[in-house]
């Protein structure tokens, strides 16, 4: 099954895709009004929604009509990654000397799980702009990820029963400022800053596809930059839900980006990096395509207003 969060009436709704991938049945009403949180409030509930789901009733809207949202459009608590989990892009990245956390010429793949996390501020849905930050940043970055959505929670998950805590799975696109990600020496700021993380395009149940070899492709303005298997993780989804787990209660909704494969910008010699007008297009196999344009940015002469407060 294929949920969407959508926007309806100014606010976010949750909706089931028909199997044709081209109309959603609203489901915005099904658990009450609470709909604000996406499809958390669904995941929460599975065993009670997953039946109720399955046979949606009313007239269904096209989807083409819809403004998406990402399907967790502000996730209960920072997105977890895990950084250099495929061997190529560690290698990549060591070389690029944007790497604070190895030494230069290191090309060593991590022995244990590198993790860091993304502020859920950062999220932002399909289409939406990723605002460049120019005045932060020169080295804006792209980088297609696999990404587990959690659903029963706990702690001391052990791997051999580290499915059975998948709920399902999205993409994320992990983007980061190189250089504050080089000079800050810790990468929560880097990749962190308003819009950093676009998800998308909706939520697909963990029984729909095979998570051990899927095929994740990125292109930046139609050129084909990244192209994996989730074979080629270092570590696997059961190792790093155990890791994780092991002395952090995992809850539902929780998001766990896999790392990136090789091919993002500082893996090119000059590097390339996103500049405004770009358009950045991650596929990952069963997942649908999460397409987001780099904006102009914010005039940094006059610092937009808070968000809307939450
Ligand atoms: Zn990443």
């Amino acid at each position: 099954m294929k949920l969407v969060t959508y926007l309806g009436d100014k606010r976010p709704r949750a909706g089931v895709l028909d199997p044709d991938g081209e109309a959603v049945f609203d489901i915005g009403r099904l658990l009450g009004e609470d709909a604000d949180i996406g499809v958390l409030e669904l995941i929460e509930h599975w065993d009670e929604a997953a039946g109720r789901l399955a046979a949606p009733a009313g007239e269904p809207v096209p989807l083409r009509s819809l403004r998406l949202l990402a399907p967790l459009p502000r996730p209960p608590r920072n997105v977890m990654c895990v950084g250099k989990n495929y061997r190529d892009h560690s290698r990549e990245f060591a070389r690029s000397g944007f790497d604070a956390s190895s030494g230069r010429g290191d090309t060593a793949v991590p022995e244990r799980p590198v993790f860091f996390t993304k502020s859920p501020g950062s999220v932002i849905g399909p289409g939406a702009p990723i605002d460049p930050h120019r005045e932060l940043t020169r080295c804006l970055d792209y980088e297609a990820e696999l990404a587990v959505i959690i659903g029963r929670g706990g702690r001391g998950i052990p791997a051999g029963r580290a499915w059975e805590h998948v709920w399902g799975y999205t993409i994320v696109n992990d983007v980061t400022a190189r250089d504050l990600q080089r000079d800050h020496k810790q990468w929560f700021l880097g990749k962190s800053l308003d819009t950093f993380c676009p998800m998308g395009p909706w939520a697909v149940t963990a029984d729909e596809v095979d998570a051990t070899d899927l095929t994740v492709r990125c292109w930046v303005n139609g050129e084909l930059r990244q192209k994996a298997s989730t074979r080629d993780l270092v570590f696997g989804i059961p190792e790093l839900i155990a890791t994780l787990s092991a002395g952090i209660t995992l809850r539902p909704g929780d998001v766990i980006a896999t790392g990136t494969p090789a091919g993002v910008g500082i893996g090119y010699d000059p590097p390339r990096f996103l500049v405004p007008g770009d358009v950045v297009s991650m596929e990952i196999s069963g997942l649908g395509t999460l397409t987001n344009p780099v904006g102009e940015g914010a005039d940094a002469a006059s610092p937009s207003q808070a968000a809307e407060g939450d």
